[in-house]
């Protein structure tokens, strides 16, 4: 399988992914929303182990009212979001999916989270099963 590649917008932080792309999820929290300064997150739940970076990542730890702790990684240069390591998640990566070079390999999206705090004017993006808050998987 040939390798999949990506990387923030400007080029200085890039990675290559060695195993199949993973299912897509959509995040709707508010936390998300203002990360992204969009209405959602759209993300790829990767073993650690299969993602190799190269260049230098910033990072914002993001508290949770959970008290859950996130630390959100970016590109310093272009701001650009690469994803995220949820400390209920150890040894994984929450690889944001739009930073693939290629999207095309991707699968349909899995699941919806946190559609509680869903933008009232977001229609359905999609028939994924949807969760209020974060799915207990
Ligand atoms: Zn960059
Ligand atoms: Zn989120």
């Amino acid at each position: 399988m040939a390798e999949i590649s990506g990387g923030c917008l400007c080029g200085a932080l890039r990675y290559q992914l060695r195993a199949a792309p993973p299912k897509i999820s959509v995040c709707h929290c508010t936390h998300c929303q203002k990360s992204s300064g969009s209405a959602f997150s759209v993300n790829l739940l990767t073993p650690e182990a299969d993602i190799a970076f190269t260049g230098e990542m910033a990072l914002y730890e993001d508290h949770a009212d959970s008290g859950n702790i996130l630390k959100r990684y970016f590109c310093p240069r272009c701001g650009s979001q690469l994803g995220s390591h949820n400390m209920l998640r150890p040894g994984m990566f929450i690889l944001r999916a739009g930073t693939l070079d290629d999207t095309k390999a991707l699968e349909r999206v899995a699941l919806q989270c946190w559609t509680r705090s869903r933008q009232p004017w977001v229609r359905l993006i999609c028939d994924a099963p949807e969760f209020l808050e974060a799915p207990k998987i």
